[in-house]
């Protein structure tokens, strides 16, 4: 015989590979389960951008003792059940993934509880279960995640200066506070808070919060109902410019997305009023049935596809169109003139 099926903590650590790519991973595969898992409010700390701890503190569902343990199982999920829940997914996380592969790569440490009975706690190593405990029964779910990538050198030496690290868990800490105002986030470094939402569901404050008063105060806001979308957000008046795109972000039922074309049919909606090579701070958030959009398409979920893209990128951009004809900054051409 030849061929023999991989040991499981061999496959974890090969699909880590895949979905956690950097401590920031790791922060936003945690945060979205607490997210899927109702929280009100949800905590961030970090040491060291995150190489050297990434503890997550939620107020969600928490799980039971047998849940726990399966949680860390790989294509463990509760979350779907069959293909046709694939089609009709309203979670953030799907796959069953996330935490068998970020277990595989650190030494991680989980309390969890429902509230109803006793807490457990687990503490794994390189994946396998080395403790096992019961815990007070506070209602959520705490994971610390320490010494990531110990076992996987190669990722390890790959990391950039915690400068970098610590810029890309602020992106993803912004973007998921953007996507999700009806939620407290807090991130500390270091034990120093650097970002705190209020949870209250007012997207312009958190804009505020992210991008500072300033811009807020200059932010359009745009609303548009089409029969299969809803489109929602702020667009930044042209003269409220940056040298890229990073500033535009688009949630697609409450799902931050990467989006080439999405970004291009907003930049066309701007026409010409903005100077070549600028981009403009955006926040679109668009609802629409999940048959719609396939995520399944990129283990982090960033890529999705549209199966009406055409239809989409035309509502966007005169969404955008519509709202500087608004403001008289584009003219209403008539034909007869
Ligand atoms: P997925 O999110 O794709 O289901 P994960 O590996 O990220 O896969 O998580 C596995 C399961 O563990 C989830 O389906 C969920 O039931 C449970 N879980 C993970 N994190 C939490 C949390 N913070 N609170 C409650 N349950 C959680
Ligand atoms: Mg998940």
């Amino acid at each position: 015989m030849k061929i023999y099926t991989m040991p499981d903590i061999l496959a974890n650590k090969i699909a880590a590979g895949e979905v956690v790519e950097r401590p920031a991973s790791v922060v936003k595969e945690l945060v979205e389960n607490s997210i899927d898992a109702g929280s009100t409010t949800i905590k961030v700390e970090v040491e060291e951008a995150g190489l050297r701890k990434i503890k997550i503190t939620d107020n969600g569902s928490g799980m039971s003792a047998d849940d726990c343990e399966r949680a860390f199982l790989r294509h463990a999920t509760s979350k779907i059940r069959s293909e046709n829940d694939l089609f009709h997914v309203k979670t953030l996380g799907f796959r069953g993934e996330a935490l068998a592969s970020i277990a595989a790569v650190s030494r991680l440490t989980i309390k969890t509880s429902t509230g109803e009975e006793a807490g457990t706690q687990l503490i794994l190593d390189g994946g396998k279960i080395v403790e096992k405990d019961r815990t007070d029964a506070r209602q959520g779910t705490e994971i610390s995640v320490e010494h990531l990538f110990y076992n996987t050198p190669a990722r390890l030496k790959h990391m950039k200066t915690i400068h970098t690290e610590l810029g890309h868990i602020t992106d993803v800490m912004n973007r998921l506070s953007l996507a999700n105002p009806h939620i407290r986030f807090e991130l500390y470094h270091n034990d120093k808070q650097l970002f705190q939402s209020n949870g209250r569901g007012d997207l312009i404050q958190i804009i505020a919060q992210i991008y500072g008063v300033s811009v807020a105060k200059k932010m359009l806001k745009i609303e548009c109902k089409t029969l299969d979308y809803q489109i929602t957000g702020y667009i930044s008046k042209p003269e409220v410019t940056r040298s890229s795109r990073n500033y535009m972000s688009t949630i697609i039922n409450g799902r931050y997305i990467r989006s080439i074309p999405l970004n291009h049919a907003i930049l066309k909606g701007y026409h010409t009023l903005l100077p070549i090579g600028k981009s403009p701070i955006v926040v679109l958030q668009i609802e629409m049935d999940p048959i719609l959009v396939d995520v399944n398409v990129h283990p982090a979920k960033l890529e999705v596809r549209f199966s009406k893209e055409r239809e989409l990128y035309q509502a966007i951009e005169e969404t955008v169109r519509e709202v500087f004809r608004k403001e008289t900054l584009i003219p209403r051409v008539s034909l007869n003139t």
